[in-house]
């Protein structure tokens, strides 16, 4: 089956693709390679299973109103700042029906869900035949943590040695601490103190818990996303990638410096 993934070559749209086969067995497939695709972009755990919702929906409904042998169903994601669009292209040019459901009938539900999960929802015919039906969902807004402190002397001088070779300037280690990762209720606050020189050396960060002073200093891998610009957060961080967060208002810091 034909994948394609432009998130490398394509810094601005982020688009991924790919044909299944057209049963059922095919619904539950698409689903988890959908949620793939958009971890692997950064978006939220709500955007991810609001995204899925949508696509086994649209897929059923390619299996099982547009189903012609041997001709597989593609599913396609643009992701963009506005927010995700997912598309479902069957080879049927008929456009879906939208049916009541009774009560009982689970099946007939699916396009009102999409509907109900979407911001916008619609059909267009393919100029070889067929059709894509498509449903905008909403970019979900994410704030960055923001949580301030300040680091303490001790671990300012030890920042000013990390790395090899000769002591860094003291304007280059960060002393006003500020968690970058996107806003959470649990686990420990992270901030950058401190780039070090040479590439793919990664950075100093600090990390600590709210009301106590950071303790300690890491040396962490930057993060490897590099689309639509670098994220600025190390590897493997938890959240979303730096270029999705909206700065809110800084908070005071809850520490003063020594
Ligand atoms: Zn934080
Ligand atoms: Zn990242």
């Amino acid at each position: 089956m034909p994948t394609e993934d432009t998130a490398l070559r394509e810094p601005q749209a982020r688009t991924w693709r790919r044909d299944f086969a057209p049963y059922e067995r095919c619904v539950p497939l698409a689903r988890r390679e959908v949620e793939q695709a958009l971890a692997r972009w950064g978006c939220t755990e709500e955007e991810v299973a609001t995204a899925a919702l949508v696509t086994g929906e649209l897929a059923a409904n390619a299996v099982r109103h547009a189903h012609v042998p041997g001709r597989p169903f593609t599913v396609a994601l643009t992701v963009g700042d506005g927010g995700c669009v997912v598309e479902v292209t069957d080879p049927v040019t008929a456009p879906p029906t939208a049916v009541t459901p009774r009560p009982d009938d689970e099946r007939g539900r699916g396009l009102l869900l999409v509907e109900a999960s979407s911001v916008a929802f619609g059909y267009r015919s393919c100029p070889g035949g067929g059709k894509t039906v498509w449903a905008a969902l909403a970019a979900q807004a994410r704030a960055v943590c923001g949580e301030r402190t300040w680091l303490p002397e001790r671990l300012t001088a030890a920042a000013l040695r990390c790395g090899t070779g000769e002591p860094a300037e003291p304007a280059d280690v960060e002393r006003e601490l500020r968690c970058t990762l996107e806003a959470h209720t649990t686990g420990d606050h992270h901030a950058f103190v401190r780039e070090l020189p040479g590439p793919d050396t990664g950075a100093v960060w600090t990390r600590w818990i709210r009301g106590h002073p950071p303790t300690t200093l890491l040396t962490l891998p930057d993060c490897p996303a590099t689309s639509p610009t670098p994220c600025a957060d190390f590897a493997d961080h938890p959240g979303a990638h730096s270029w999705h967060l909206t700065t809110n208002d800084p908070k005071s810091p809850h520490t003063s410096p020594e």
